[in-house]
């Protein structure tokens, strides 16, 4: 680091100085320009090969029209449509860019920097950067079978905890937790710790005992429950999510939301794409086929993984994972390395179109063999 950098770096917060950058799936682009490839599949980021709804595309390019107008800061018709959806009132809604947005408001709203905030180890890598992002300590606790130890997570609650963060399922284990176990913890927190049920992946999920949190919004004040239009509906590079909870506690997240942060093609797309149904049972099809795909392909291939509730699944390798996911690159096909999620000899791959699993796999083969 440069002597102009280290000054720099003195100047910002401890908690940002403790910061280290989210590490993305490698855009396509970039492999292109890195090694002059083509023809690449990227299976890295979570994404909806299928792309999102051509109501919610429809309504996204007819607002082009409008984009001298500032979006609705109040996202009045995106919230209308969610309250109806989800039987909660639009006062209860608190709507993001992206619902990472959701998570970055409970922690500047809620946490101060004496406060702590826990989650489980393997948890999504945003948890550790809202966290220490404001200064806080960030309590890990141990994982149980890849997924959450929610005994642990209870137990680790202290008079400073302001904060709990679960995944269900969780990203990138693709673990979940059950209707009855999650309700518990939630009943056995203390009302200063607010609890935030992230479920991005919610809608791929088939399991009976996989529960919806949002109902239970109405008996728990300080719920959060995280919901995404980035996952399942396809539309990832519009940035639109929302939280749903108490209307106290959205009032206090709705304090900390920049007006319009949500911009107006991304309202019109989400508001549209609800309408669809069918497309999102597609969507779920399809990833319930390639699961099945990739599970069989590593199961011919001798790899073990994680059974997962998500439209991505963990493989493990037996070894460190680095060195395939840089030959996998080479063959053209993008995944995720989790060496960041303390699993280094694991990989992660999203499901794609059926070919593209039979890609990923073929190149898998062959990079094993080398
Ligand atoms: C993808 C993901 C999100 C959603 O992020 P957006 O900001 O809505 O795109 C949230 N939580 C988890 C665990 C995820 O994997």
């Amino acid at each position: 680091m440069t002597e102009l950098a280290q000054a720099i770096l003195r100047l910002a917060t401890p908690g940002v100085q403790s910061l280290a950058p989210y590490p993305p799936g490698k855009p396509i682009d970039e492999l292109e320009r890195e090694y002059g490839i083509h023809n690449i599949i990227k299976l890295a980021s979570n994404e909806n090969p299928l792309g999102p709804s051509p109501l919610a595309l429809a309504a996204a390019q007819k607002i082009f029209c409008d984009i001298h107008r500032y979006p609705d800061g109040n996202g009045f018709a995106l919230k209308q449509r969610l309250a109806q959806k989800h039987a909660v009132d639009m006062a209860q809604i608190t709507l993001g860019n992206g619902s990472n947005d959701i998570l970055e408001f409970a922690v500047r709203a809620f946490v101060t920097p004496q406060n702590e905030v826990i989650f489980s180890e393997h948890a999504f890598a945003i948890y550790a950067i809202v966290t220490r992002a404001v200064g806080a300590k960030a309590v890990v606790t141990p994982a149980k079978n890849w997924g959450h130890d929610l005994e642990a997570m209870r137990q680790a609650i202290t008079s400073h905890t302001r904060l709990i963060l679960i995944t269900n399922p969780n990203n990138p284990t693709g673990t979940w937790l059950r209707a009855a176990e999650l309700e518990k913890l939630i009943q056995q927190v203390p009302r200063h710790v607010l609890v935030v049920v992230d479920e991005a992946y919610f809608e791929y999920v088939l399991e009976p005992e996989y529960p919806n949190a949002i109902p239970w919004v109405a008996r728990y004040p300080n719920l959060i429950v995280t919901r995404t239009f980035s996952k399942a509906y396809g539309l990832a590079g519009l940035r639109v999510g929302y939280g749903i909870s108490s209307a106290p506690v959205a009032d206090i997240l709705n304090r900390v939301r920049q007006p319009f942060n949500v911009n107006s093609a991304a309202l019109a797309a989400a508001t549209a794409a609800l309408d669809d149904a069918a497309h999102v049972a597609r969507v779920v099809a399809l990833n319930r086929a390639g699961m099945r795909q990739l599970v069989d392909g590593f199961t011919e291939l001798g790899l073990k993984f994680i059974p997962s509730a998500g439209n991505f699944i963990c493989v493990d390798l037996g070894f460190a994972a680095a060195p395939i996911y840089e030959r996998l690159l080479r063959e053209g096909v993008i995944v995720r390395p989790v060496a960041n999620y303390a699993m280094p000899n694991h990989l992660r791959v999203t499901t794609g179109l059926p070919e593209e699993n039979q890609r990923f796999l073929e190149a898998l083969r062959k990079v094993l063999k080398q």
